[in-house]
């Protein structure tokens, strides 16, 4: 059994063991909703994204 954490990418659903921390749309509230998204879809979310915004790296402890 493994015994490492992952969590799930909010936008694809994948498991991830490194994900990120990121804002990616416009919000008219004062502050946004963050997402964990996997590396596949940080890249994706931040082109030419003028709302994407990086808010750290979530890594899983082994
Ligand atoms: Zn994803």
């Amino acid at each position: 059994m493994s015994r490492i954490t992952t969590k799930s990418c909010d936008v694809c659903r994948a498991s991830c063991s490194v994900c990120y921390r990121v804002q990616y749309q416009a919000s008219d509230r004062v502050v946004g909703a963050w997402y964990l998204v996997c590396p596949g879809c940080q890249l994706t979310l931040s082109d030419r994204n003028p709302h994407y915004r990086y808010g750290g790296t979530w890594k899983a402890k082994r």
